[in-house]
């Protein structure tokens, strides 16, 4: 017998190459983890100079402030954790996650007060003020679970890397997947969708449009699916209300909406640019971006009242058939239902349309969700266009990010956004699981 009976059987020869692989894996995690430390560190020390600004007594909301502060000690999270998720909602057929998007600059020099708190992966805490009827102060906690939840840290590459990627082999596999971003004006569709704003140039190759159709062209080439002889085509569009446009088209002419005998929905005339590669997407999307509005979203702005669609099809080289469909989607702000109180009656009018659509959307994913056969697509132009994106059972996928501004003059836009959301997938809080 051994001496040592636990290491009897481990030879040299067999730890060896083990040994060596773990090596790597743990200097690749050690790594890891030194650069989120650093990062948390970072992110604390910002957020604890924040803090100190919004408690400046010289800041009408400082009392706000210090109780959500109070708040979150109570909770016992950490202010800011790392912002990779766990891969929990893999291959659902609906996802639904929340974004939240850093205070601006803007906002920090106004000493405006973040009032969410993300306490885990997968749960947000929203602080609004309240007043008691004697006028004491108090705050109302509103927990909200969704399958992620980001954080002010996350770049955009780790949003679409939990959102839209996965469902790029799902139209390589025959699917057809839709992407949306949701939220009030402001708070960071069009960023994320579209890509960052370095300077006054949008960076598209940042956005999620721009990684989808990268991660298109790479799958396009491996195996299995070299073989089915793919073509990619793009097309880009917005809906106005009732009415579309073709945003690759110069003088972005209005498009008719057809829906045949056999409820296929088709826009007429609606450009399908073939692209052989992620420069031509770019390039497109440069074109489209340009006609549609230029740069970042302002209140005012039309493309805040306007949904965007950006389509990549996948057809294939022998018959042109439909293979695979990815639709991604930049919403109309959705603080725009909200704008009964407009004196202009064509502002009232495209909020109730917006309005509307918004309602209609959240419908047929619910719908989806339960796999009824009856879908109200035909309640707005958005879900009519996008009606083979809903219909097919399992052959269909959809996840929607809702963006979030963190401030409190947002709160009660935030909390709709959150509730709308809550609704497309309802995850009680309560089978919360333990952390
Ligand atoms: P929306 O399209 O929802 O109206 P935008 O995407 O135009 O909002 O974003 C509003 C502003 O906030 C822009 O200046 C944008 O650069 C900034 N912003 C949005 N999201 C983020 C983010 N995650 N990180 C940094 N800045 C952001
Ligand atoms: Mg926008």
């Amino acid at each position: 017998g051994s001496l040592l009976p636990g290491l009897a059987a481990a030879t040299p020869r067999q730890l060896t190459p083990s040994v060596r692989e773990d090596d790597v894996v743990h200097q690749i995690e050690r790594m890891r983890k030194e650069r989120e430390q650093r990062r948390e560190v970072q992110a604390r020390t910002r957020q604890e100079r924040e803090q100190v600004k919004s408690e400046d007594p010289g800041n009408p909301n400082w009392e706000i402030a210090k109780m959500i502060r109070a708040q979150r000690v109570q909770m016992e999270s950490q202010p800011v954790k790392s912002c990779i998720p766990n891969g929990r909602a893999k291959g659902h057929q609906i996802v639904v996650c929340v974004r939240k998007r850093p205070l601006r600059r803007k906002e920090l020099t106004d000493r405006e007060v973040d009032v969410v708190t993300i306490p885990s992966k997968d749960t947000l805490v929203v602080h609004e003020p309240r007043k008691h009827v004697n006028l004491v102060k108090f705050l109302e906690n509103h927990s909200f679970r969704f399958d992620y939840v980001f954080n002010e840290d996350c770049s955009n590459a780790t949003v679409y890397e939990f959102t839209a990627r996965p469902l790029i082999k799902h139209i390589f596999e025959g699917g057809m997947a839709t992407c949306f971003a949701y939220g009030q004006t402001g708070s960071g569709k069009t960023h994320t969708m579209g890509g960052r704003f370095p300077g006054s140039q949008q960076s598209s190759m940042d956005g999620i449009y721009g990684m989808a159709a990268k991660d298109v062209f790479s799958t396009l080439k491996t195996a299995p699916y070299s073989r089915l002889k793919l073509k990619v085509t793009c097309s880009f569009f917005e809906i106005y209300g009732t009415r579309v446009y073709d945003l690759l088209m110069p003088g972005k002419p209005q498009l008719r909406v057809l829906e045949d005998g056999k409820q296929q929905v088709q826009v007429v005339g609606l450009t399908q640019n073939a692209v052989k590669n992620t420069a031509d997407v770019l390039n497109l999307l440069e074109m489209g971006n340009s006609v549609r509005t230029s740069g970042q979203t302002s209140a005012n702005s039309k493309s805040s009242r306007s949904h965007a669609v950006f389509q990549i099809v996948l057809r294939s080289e022998a018959n042109q058939r439909i293979h695979g469909k990815f639709s991604l989607i930049d919403l109309a702000g959705n603080e725009r239902g909200a704008d009964n109180s407009s004196a202009d009656r064509v502002t009232r009018l495209e909020g109730s349309e917006i309005n509307k659509s918004l309602l209609v959307l959240k419908e047929c994913i619910r719908a989806l969700g339960r796999q009824s056969s009856h879908l109200p697509f035909r309640g707005s132009k958005l879900t009519q266009v996008l009606r083979d994106s809903f219909i097919g059972g399992k052959k269909v996928k959809t996840c929607m990010i809702a963006m979030i501004s963190p401030g409190l003059h947002s709160v009660e836009h935030t909390l709709n956004t959150l509730r709308y959301a809550d609704r497309v997938k309802e995850l009680s809080v309560e089978s919360m699981s333990p952390k």
